[in-house]
């Protein structure tokens, strides 16, 4: 008897662990998103001043496949602001040494029209430094900028303003700021500015070469001068949840600022973490940062709609995840993801252009074009 009781304690006891596990594990099933809020999507005229852009604005949405865009325009019911762009195609991403790129080869194709290593920032395969489109518009007079989620001296940002071997050497990456006249950057990595092994403080000397810093996002959105230095995280900036509209606001105010240049501009904005959700497998992620990138592409799409001679481009550097998506409801929001890889992908990704010069970025085309397209359209001069 004493035996039979033994065992059906122990029996329920089983199950019980055995259904607690089960609701941890639903309720970790992040590849489920389950629809939040939609936001309002506008739509903008198709007409424009001029055929050649005074202007570039180049989104890179860091792990961008079709897919995460589907899934981002599945959450807002069916309506994204990229739908403004009517010139579409797809980018090869490959890297000279990899069929899968990574972050850093992959900017650094689009920045600069080579295909280099994965790794390599602002470098070809023999590791010497190739001008950046960001250097070129600078040494014609006109205003640049950068804008990202991630730490401003991650890969991606990174591979428009330094030349470095690798990626990790980010305190070194910091200090190639200082060797430009770029005249707006918005990102996290207050820490390499500061935190340093030559122990130089570069923040100190920014504010000499006439940068004001910002490290709080009501200050970097009520900014009015010409010089500014955004460094909102001592890394990189965290996820959507905690740190609210950073990028589109960091794009909003890094347009006013460069728009003062009567010559154009060029920025680069980035949304970093797309990346993330792809490499978590994670939809929610996926979804929230997809979104929060689409209000960063609409304050820039609302820009050059109202101007007329601002070229807007929304590309990614790679896919991440294998990701796609095996249900979703325009109704609710959802949108049920599944994945083949935790890393990244060899697919084309897409690219999306509105404004002057836009109908160059239809067809297949490979990442080093999109460099080519640019200068032919923004620099000719
Ligand atoms: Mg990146
Ligand atoms: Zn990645």
């Amino acid at each position: 008897m004493k035996q039979k009781i033994k065992s059906a304690v122990f029996f329920v006891v089983v199950a019980l662990l055995f259904s607690t596990t089960v609701t941890a594990q639903q309720n970790k099933d992040l590849t489920l998103y389950q629809g939040g809020e939609a936001y309002e999507v506008k739509s903008f005229t198709q007409t424009f001043k001029s055929d050649s852009p005074k202007n570039v604005v180049l989104f890179i949405g860091d792990g961008m496949g079709v897919a995460h865009f589907y899934a981002g325009l599945t959450a807002n019911r069916g309506d994204l602001f990229i739908q403004n762009c009517k010139y579409i195609g797809f980018s090869k991403t490959y890297s000279s040494n990899r069929y899968v790129t990574d972050s850093a080869a992959g900017a650094t194709a689009i920045s600069t029209g080579t295909k280099t290593y994965n790794g390599a920032i602002g470098v070809g395969p023999d590791k010497n430094p190739i001008k950046t489109i960001l250097e070129e518009a600078s040494e014609k007079g006109l205003a640049t900028g950068l804008v990202s989620t991630s730490s401003i001296t991650h890969a991606t940002p990174a591979s428009f303003i330094a030349h470095q071997a690798s990626r990790s050497q980010e305190e070194d990456i910091a200090a190639d700021f200082l060797k430009t006249d770029i005249d707006v950057f918005i990102g996290g990595g207050y820490d390499f500015f500061t935190k340093r092994e030559d122990g130089r403080n570069l923040v100190n000397e920014l504010m000499r070469k006439g940068y004001t810093i910002e490290r709080e996002l009501s200050k970097i959105e009520n900014y009015k001068g010409k010089k500014l230095a955004g460094l909102t995280a001592p890394k990189g900036n965290p996820r959507m949840s905690e740190r609210g509209n950073m990028l589109p606001i960091s794009t909003h105010t890094a347009i006013k600022i460069l728009q003062q240049n009567e010559k154009g501009f060029f920025l680069m904005v980035e949304g970093s973490f797309i990346d993330s959700g792809g490499h978590g497998n994670n939809t929610v992620q996926v979804v929230e940062e997809m979104l929060d990138f689409d209000q960063a592409v609409g304050k820039a799409l609302e820009f050059a709609a109202e101007n007329g001679e601002t070229l807007v481009i929304i590309t990614a550097d790679h896919e991440t995840g294998g990701m796609t998506i095996n249900d979703g409801s325009f109704e609710t929001g959802m949108v049920k993801g599944a994945y083949t890889s935790t890393g990244h992908t060899g697919v084309m990704v897409p690219i999306f252009a509105y404004g002057p010069g836009a109908s160059e970025f239809i067809g297949i085309m490979e990442n080093t074009d999109i460099h080519a397209k640019i200068k032919k359209l923004l620099l000719k001069k």
